[in-house]
């Protein structure tokens, strides 16, 4: 029996890890996709203490660090089913069949990339459609390629795109956007991508692979734009499944509702990171960091007796 059961395996998770370690609670880290949303980052410039890193290397070293301690084990697998007993702990059944029990879970799942819905975007799946274009840009040296989206994910994207290819369209459907002006600024100077503002993409064309999109609204003349590649990088939603399984309560957005403690509505269920409503929603490594350890508090006070009274004015 575990004390902790860490499901996640990106910033928060192995912070989560870290804390519980130190705290000497037997911890297992679990996860399918190591480094989660981290290892998308190419260039992270806000994780304080390093200038500049790439976000795989970031997300080594979380890992090297929470794998340091005795008290950790690490798995890499995919959670397929959460049962709490009837004593109270929990029951973790693997996609393999393996099973593992914990006093407490922690909840790091993060988010799956969002989709747009719209025509040829699942028959181009793979075929010139992708949901990270800092991971898969590499892919379209010389090319022409579209980036959609105005967030983070998008404006980075496209600077890192235009690094490669040899145009690069950035479609949003605003006229502003809400990436870091950082992002922005470094697209602006960048003479290849070109801004296709106020425009909705409605459809992805091709035959073998994708050939182009085709927008709402005419651009210099067409809508149709020619590129070899599309980007799709409208945000994400946050990965519930697990908390759903165990019923804590899922806020109007769709995110798992926690407290200040990162307590779920489930007593010995706590969250932290992109799945989460905490940190205002705001997804970073440091604010996916600083939920982890807070999480690993919660953790540590509860399993000393603190029994999750005054959840939320007292929701529960
Ligand atoms: P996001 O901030 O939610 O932005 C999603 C973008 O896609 C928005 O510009 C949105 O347009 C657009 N969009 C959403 N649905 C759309 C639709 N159906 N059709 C057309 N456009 C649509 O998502 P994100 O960029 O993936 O970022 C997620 C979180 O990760 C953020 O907290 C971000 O700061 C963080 N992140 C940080 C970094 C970094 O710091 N380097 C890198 C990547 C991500 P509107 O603007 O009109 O809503």
């Amino acid at each position: 029996m575990f004390d902790v059961l860490v499901i996640g395996v990106g910033a928060a998770g192995y912070t989560a890890a870290i804390y519980a370690a130190r705290y000497k609670l037997k911890t297992l880290i679990v996860g399918a996709e190591e480094g989660g949303m981290g290892i998308t980052a190419a260039d992270v410039g806000n994780w304080p203490g390093e200038i500049e890193i790439r976000g795989p290397d970031l997300m080594e070293k979380f890992k090297k660090h929470a794998t340091s301690f005795e008290e950790v084990t690490h798995k890499i697998g995919r959670v397929e089913m959460l049962e709490k007993m009837a004593d109270g702990h929990f029951k973790a059944t693997m996609q393999n069949g393996d099973i593992y029990e914990a006093r407490t879970i922690i909840l790091a799942t993060g988010s799956n990339k969002r989709h747009l819905g719209i025509p040829g975007e699942k028959e181009f799946s793979g075929k010139g459609v992708t949901y990270c274009a800092t991971c898969d840009a590499f892919f379209y040296k010389n090319k022409t390629v579209a980036v959609l989206g105005g967030g983070d994910s998008a404006v980075e994207g496209a600077a890192i795109a235009a690094q490669v290819a040899a145009k690069v369209y950035l479609v949003h459907r605003r006229d502003t956007f809400r990436a870091e002006p950082y992002w922005v600024e470094k697209v602006k100077s960048k003479e290849n991508v070109v801004f296709v503002l106020e425009r909705n993409v409605l459809e992805v064309l091709g035959e073998q692979k994708v050939a182009g999109i085709k927008l709402d609204k005419a651009f210099e003349g067409s809508d149709i734009l020619a590129v070899d590649g599309v980007f799709i990088e409208i945000g994400s939603n946050p990965s519930v499944d697990l908390a759903v399984q165990l019923g804590c309560r899922i806020d109007e957005k769709g995110f798992m509702d926690v407290d200040k403690s990162m307590r779920s509505s489930t007593p010995g269920v706590f969250g932290a990171g992109d799945v989460t409503n905490g940190s205002n929603y705001f997804a970073q490594f440091t604010t996916a960091a600083g939920e982890g350890a807070t999480a690993a508090n919660g953790v540590f006070n509860y399993l000393q007796g603190d029994q999750h009274h005054g959840w939320m004015q007292g929701a529960c």
